[in-house]
């Protein structure tokens, strides 16, 4: 997951290959619920972890309930059979609205009548969401419900400790015109207390059905069937009691697919398999597909998975009413940038109370790209940009809105071939945490278009912490590439062949340590590296690996065996590379290389103090004559000298801290970017 502040996504140019998308939330949540309510034990299967899952959990243990993780994306819940084991909690619930609804419904019901009281609170968002009317449904029947800050939002506290009778004689009346989850949130919990026949009845026009029929459909998995009149009148049987299935598997998330399904009609010609749902889920944003074809976009698949491809282009606008897909629309918003008209999504009114105002949000950021919006009501109409040069780019907010995030990476296949920066990527995790790293596993870029940060300099000039420094802070990938020469020393020497400086002056020995360089084993693993399957992190390490390097780089064909090696760390979203010749010879188009130098002493203590950390005996005389005889072997060698690219910053640290290097070179890489 990335965790920094923005993510900058390079222009993609296609996209093809296999994506596994994670576990549904709103299917998530519910299991987890039913599991913790029914009688027996349920292990479920393809769990999606997110922060909305996490947080179901957490309450769900806070509730005494015994959850064990038996496996990737696997738990085994102990159910409680209806009945409360730990009498009074605080649960925190995040943003996560799968869990603040359906919890205060069933808690409320089981606080009420066996004598409990519990807390229930979120971050400020979800203060700010409503659930007056699933308050007000619980209170008619009996439930005891105290508002503990604003009425009609959380954070409320559920029942009062003492024990109540409900009245469920009369049908149970509960808004279904502002989120379809109050619905969903009684249907989960009456049967706890269904003695008799109970009866919900809608009040207004239900809005997202699909959700409920999620909900009808996981509610028979564990023993419950409602009887449902329309979408009007919902029976739960008199005697109904929640039984588990044993062994239940969670289907992926269609409105996740709805990213990919996008990337597919826009980028692929080869298409992209989407893997973990199928064309007959029981997830409502499965029709996300229908919009997405008549759009433009070309859909295959079968029980399990979904290929799509390019079909029309550019898509063709469309006007629809969203109300039975109202997460997976969203991205046809981002669709619309790539159409050959105005497209409008109607009937959208409940994006205004999601994790964000979404329809505002949606118009906002949209027009950032170059789009003509009008937001309504409830609509959105979208006119993309009139052509590539009309195409802007700017830094995308993302509201703590998952579903932003992922619908505005899509703005990365512009036609103008401009960045997307998207601010606080983290919020995908709600959902989707490994969101980014699969979109990039499926797309292409242009040559070029990954962006590269060359770093380089003499020997223990603080390249190292300097390049993982910007590296995190832009969410990029690292190449030490002094490891890699390190390694073939170390790999030659495995080899049973010398490094010394005269026997490598022989060509056929060169060629022998080349040939190890081009078909060592390397894997870089976090901090370890590995050679085949020895680690040998530390052993590169030492000084004698850095002589050996040193003595091996300055081999013309061992340069060569590694050049194509270096050339694959440029992936998306970008590279830090640091070493020697980066800026020279490796990535010589790369926007931004900086010539990274220190006075020889300064150098020489730094290591010395380095090594003196690590409990390794050193002395500094020694290591000042060290470095010297590498800076003068680095620097006058004939195959990729060490020396300033042409157009590298220069950047002298002698008397300046990590944290101030870091920041001038991210100063330095930002003045880079477009003009927003
Ligand atoms: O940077 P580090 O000290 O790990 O590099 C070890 C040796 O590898 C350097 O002294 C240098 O001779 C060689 N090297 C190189 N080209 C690079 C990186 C390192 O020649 N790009």
């Amino acid at each position: 997951m990335f965790k920094q502040p923005f993510l900058d996504l390079p222009p993609i140019a296609s996209a093809h290959g296999t994506v596994t998308l994670p576990g549904s939330k709103s299917i998530s949540n519910r299991v987890l619920l039913l599991a913790a309510l029914c009688d027996g034990a349920t292990e479920v299967h393809d769990l999606l972890s997110s922060d909305d899952t996490h947080v179901m959990l957490e309450a769900l243990k806070a509730l005494g309930c015994e959850v064990t993780e038996t496996g990737v994306n696997q738990v085994r819940v102990v159910g409680l059979n209806g009945q409360l084991k730990t009498k009074s909690a605080a649960l925190f619930l995040g943003n996560a609205g799968t869990a603040m609804r359906p919890l205060t419904a069933a808690l409320t019901l089981m606080a009420s009548t066996q004598g409990g009281s519990f807390a229930v609170s979120g971050v400020p968002r979800m203060h700010e969401r409503p659930i007056g009317d699933l308050v007000d449904a619980l209170r008619v029947l009996g439930g005891v419900v105290t508002d503990l800050g604003e009425p009609g939002y959380p954070p409320l506290r559920l029942g009062d400790g003492a024990t109540h009778a409900l009245n469920l004689a009369a049908p149970i009346p509960v808004r279904g015109d502002v989120s379809s989850q109050f619905l969903t949130a009684l249907l989960l919990a009456l049967p706890l207390v269904a003695e008799q026949d109970v009866v919900i009845e809608v009040v207004g026009e239900l809005i997202s059905k699909p959700y409920i029929e999620i909900t009808l459909k996981l509610l028979s998995q564990f023993g419950v069937q409602v009887q449902r009149d329309e979408w009007r009148r919902f029976t739960i049987p008199g005697g109904s009691r929640y039984r588990s299935p044993g062994k239940i598997h969670v289907e992926a998330d269609a409105s996740s697919a709805s990213y990919f399904v996008a990337l597919g009609a826009l980028g692929a010609t080869s298409g992209v398999t989407i893997q973990g749902v199928g064309l007959q889920s029981i997830q409502g944003d499965i029709r996300f597909i229908e919009a997405a074809a008549m759009m433009g976009a070309d859909i295959s698949g079968g029980d399990n998975h979904l290929h799509v491809k390019r079909g029309a282009w550019p898509l063709k606008a469309i006007d629809l009413d969203c109300n039975h897909i109202p997460d997976a629309a969203m991205t046809l918003a981002a669709m619309a940038l790539y159409a050959d008209g105005t497209t409008t999504l109607r009937n959208i009114a409940s994006w205004r109370v999601k994790e964000t105002d979404r329809l505002t949000a949606m118009a906002t950021e949209l027009r950032k790209l170059g789009a003509t919006v009008e937001e309504g009501a409830d609509y959105l109409c979208v006119t993309p940009p009139a052509d590539a040069r009309a195409w802007r780019t700017a830094p995308i907010d993302t509201y703590d809105d998952h579903r932003m995030a992922m619908c505005f990476s899509l703005a990365a296949l512009n036609p103008a071939d401009l960045p997307i920066r998207i601010n606080e990527p983290h919020c995908v995790a709600k959902t989707y945490p490994d969101y980014f790293e699969d979109l990039f596993s499926v797309t292409t870029n242009r040559p070029g278009a990954v962006p590269v940060i060359c770093i380089d300099g003499p020997t223990a000039s603080g390249k190292g912490t300097l390049s993982q420094g910007v590296a995190q802070a832009l969410g990029y990938a690292w190449l030490d590439s002094g490891a890699l020469y390190r390694l073939v020393g170390v790999a030659a020497e495995m080899a049973g062949l010398s490094t010394q400086v005269s026997d490598l002056a022989d060509p056929a020995h060169a060629e022998k340590v080349a040939a190890v360089a081009a078909n060592m084993a390397v894997r870089f693993d976090g901090d370890r590296v590995l050679l085949g399957e020895n680690d040998v992190s530390e052993r590169i390490r030492t000084e004698a690996a850095g002589m050996g390097a040193s003595r091996v780089s300055a081999i013309g064909p061992v340069r060569q065996a590694l050049l194509e090696l270096q050339h694959r760390f440029a992936k998306a979203p970008g590279l830090v590379a640091d070493g020697r010749d980066m800026g020279t010879v490796i990535f010589p188009q790369a926007p931004l290389k900086v010539f990274l130098t220190a006075s020889a002493q300064k150098r020489a203590e730094r290591r010395y103090s380095q090594l003196i950390s690590k409990g390794i005996p050193a002395k500094l005389d020694d290591l000042l004559a060290d470095l010297q005889e590498r800076d003068a072997r680095d620097t006058n060698r004939t195959h990729a000298p060490l020396k300033p690219a042409e157009d590298a910053m220069q950047l002298d640290n002698t008397d300046m801290g990590i944290d101030e290097s870091i920041q001038l070179v991210l100063n330095w890489w930002q003045g880079k970017q477009p003009k927003t």
